[in-house]
C-alpha cells in the first residue's frame, strides 16, 4: 500500500472507531487502529515533512501541538505546562541556555473532587535523527489510548492526569519539571505509571516488564497480568521518567517491553526506529494491561470506603 492509501484506510477505520469519544469501544481492535495512527503521525511515516524526529525545539513544539489536538479530539481539555529549568551545574548555564520545554497534559476528573490523582505519562521527544517510533511514540499512544478508554468511563475513582513529557532524552528534564508542578498544585498522588518502549515483542509472548513498582503497585500489576495470562517481570532501578516520580517518593511503575529479558527493540536511538518495527498487538495488549491495573486500583479504593 502506498503511504497515501494507507493513510486513507486508517482514517476510514478511525471514523468507524472514533466518531466521538463517547461511542468508542474499549476493545483491543479499536486500540490498534487508534495507536497505529498516533505512531504513524508522530513518526511521519507518510513522509509529509510534518513531525518525524522530535528533538529540536521547533520539532518538539510541533509534536506538542499535535498531542494537544489529540486530547481535544478525545473530548479532553489540553493544557500546556511550559517550564524553564536551569542546568544542574549553574556554571553550565553560562555556556548553555537553560532547558525550556512543554509538557502537554489533560485531567479526567473523578466523581469525588477529593479523590487522589493517578499520573499516566510517557515522553514524546526523540533523540536527534531518530523518528522514535518505539522510543517513545508507542508510550504516547499508550497514554492517549488510556485517555480514550477512561474518557467514556462513568464514576471514576481517581483524577487521571494524562501527561506527555518533553525532554526525557535530556536527563528527564520535562518530567522533573512536572513533578514540581504537581507539588505546587498540591495534588495528592495515588501512583504514577510511566511507559517507555512498549512496541517490541519478537518472541510473541506479550510479556511486560514493570520497573520498581513497590509492593502496592506490584500487587495490582500481578493481578491484572494473571487475569490476562501475561507474564509480568518486576525489574529494578529507574531508566526513564519513572525516576522523576520515584525520586519524589510516589508509588511508580515503569512499564516496558522486555528490556532486561532480551526482547527489546534493536533500533533504539537509531534512524531505523520506525513505524514498521512496531508490534501493535503488543502495544494494545500492554495498554489493556495498564487499563486493567487502573480498574483493579479503583476496586481496591472502593473496598476501603
Ligand atoms: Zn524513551
Amino acid at each position: 500500500m502506498s503511504g497515501y492509501i494507507r493513510q486513507l484506510v486508517w482514517t476510514a477505520l478511525l471514523h468507524v472507531f472514533l466518531p466521538s469519544a463517547s461511542a468508542a469501544p474499549p476493545g483491543d481492535a479499536a486500540s490498534m487502529a487508534y495507536q497505529r495512527e498516533v505512531v504513524a503521525t508522530l513518526t511521519d511515516a507518510s513522509g509529509s515533512g510534518v513531525l518525524g524526529v522530535r528533538s529540536s525545539a521547533s520539532q518538539r513544539a510541533a509534536a506538542a501541538d499535535w498531542i494537544a489536538t489529540q486530547f481535544g479530539r478525545l473530548g479532553l481539555r489540553p493544557q500546556r505546562h511550559e517550564y524553564r529549568r536551569k542546568n544542574v551545574n549553574p556554571v553550565v548555564d553560562l555556556l548553555l541556555a537553560p532547558y525550556r520545554g512543554t509538557n502537554v497534559f489533560a485531567v479526567l476528573e473523578a466523581s469525588d473532587s477529593a479523590a487522589p490523582h493517578v499520573i499516566l505519562g510517557a515522553h514524546y521527544d526523540s533523540v536527534p535523527d531518530s523518528p522514535g517510533a518505539i522510543d517513545n511514540a508507542t508510550g504516547v499512544a499508550l497514554v492517549l489510548d488510556l485517555a480514550r478508554r477512561l474518557a467514556v468511563r462513568p464514576d471514576r475513582r481517581f483524577h487521571y492526569v494524562l501527561v506527555l513529557f518533553d525532554q526525557e532524552e535530556d536527563d528527564e528534564v520535562g518530567s522533573r519539571a512536572f513533578v514540581d508542578y504537581i507539588a505546587a498544585q498540591g495534588w495528592p498522588v495515588h501512583s504514577a505509571h510511566v511507559a517507555d518502549l512498549v512496541g517490541w515483542d519478537e518472541d510473541g509472548d506479550r510479556a511486560v516488564e514493570v520497573q520498581s513498582p513497590g509492593a502496592m503497585l506490584e500487587g495490582h500489576y500481578r493481578r491484572a497480568a494473571d487475569a490476562r495470562g501475561v507474564t509480568l517481570h518486576v525489574t529494578r532501578g529507574a531508566s526513564s521518567d519513572n525516576r522523576s516520580f520515584l525520586d519524589a517518593g510516589y508509588p511508580t511503575a515503569g512499564v516496558w517491553e522486555e528490556w532486561d529479558h532480551d526482547d527489546s527493540t534493536p533500533h533504539l536511538h537509531r534512524a531505523s526506529d520506525r513505524l514498521e518495527t512496531v508490534d501493535f498487538g503488543f502495544l494494545a495488549s500492554t495498554t489493556a494491561l495498564v487499563y486493567d491495573v487502573l480498574l483493579d486500583m479503583e476496586t481496591a479504593d472502593r473496598d476501603t470506603d
